[in-house]
């Protein structure tokens, strides 16, 4: 598969390039597949951060077709990690649920980074959805100790699968998507607290994380260094 114009600006900006391998696969309720895979070199190379996440070069009919992933579990002594496919109609989601044993697939390193504040903030606010449930899971336990408030949005009951690790003082609430994310939008906006010190981390689709942030730095006036925001998928 030929790289494209994405690859070589990758590269420019400090990519690294990794090849993966793939060790064993399991259909998770048929609503994610999840993959253990070897890193070629990846995690010894780049070190781990909760929500690190990588770039997979996936073959669309002869052209590239890169997509993020979040490293699940990663552990630098064996440089092995998971990575947990949400299923949809998508050239990686597919990729997933056929890949087989000894299977492999390009990555490159470049652009995740990510620290829990120091000191550590009072209260956590994590919005996510399935596509940043493994994000929301790094958080939870990189922060395990912290006070945290959890909405995650899902589609359809299966995108509940996926094991949240989510301990006694996190509260989650599980936000069905309708009137296209909005609804996640209003729940979030009405419930989140117009004052405190907490950090908040937003990742679901991009418009309703748009809404989101909108409402937590115009209405709220959180600052910048208070709030990480991304769109991890985009609706059609
Ligand atoms: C930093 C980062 C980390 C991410 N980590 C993960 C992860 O660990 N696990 C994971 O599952 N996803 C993760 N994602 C999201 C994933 O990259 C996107 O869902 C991606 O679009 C999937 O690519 P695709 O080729 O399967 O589908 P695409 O070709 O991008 O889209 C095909 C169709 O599927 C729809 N679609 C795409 N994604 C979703 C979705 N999540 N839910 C519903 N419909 C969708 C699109 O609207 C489109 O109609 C992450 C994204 C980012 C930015």
């Amino acid at each position: 598969m030929k790289r494209n114009w994405e690859a070589l600006v990758l590269k420019a900006m400090g990519g690294r390039d990794f090849q993966l391998t793939v060790l064993s696969t399991e259909s998770i309720d048929g609503h994610y597949q999840r993959l253990l895979l070897d890193g070629g070199g990846l995690l010894e190379t780049c070190g781990v951060h909760p929500t690190m996440w990588i770039r997979l070069w996936f073959d669309n009919d002869g052209r590239a077709h890169q997509r993020a992933y979040t490293l699940v579990d990663p552990d630098p002594t064996t440089g092995r990690f998971t990575l947990e496919f949400a299923i949809h109609d998508g050239c990686a989601a597919r990729w997933a649920t056929a890949a087989e044993v000894g299977d492999t697939i390009s990555a490159t390193v470049q652009g995740s980074a990510f620290e829990l504040p120091d000191p550590a903030p009072e209260h956590l606010y994590l919005v996510g959805d399935a596509a940043s449930l493994p994000a929301v899971n790094s958080l939870l336990d990189a922060g395990a100790d912290i006070p945290a408030a959890v909405w995650l949005e899902y589609a359809h009951e299966g995108e509940k699968a996926l094991a949240l690790r989510a301990r006694a003082h996190h509260d989650v609430t599980w936000v069905p998507r309708r009137d296209e994310g909005q609804h996640l939008v209003d729940t979030v906006c009405a419930a989140v607290p117009t004052t405190g010190a907490g950090h908040y981390w937003v990742a679901c689709e991009a418009a309703t994380t748009r809404g989101i942030t909108r409402h937590l730095r115009k209405t709220l006036g959180v600052d910048k260094d208070r709030l990480t925001s991304l769109g991890y998928w985009k609706a059609a």
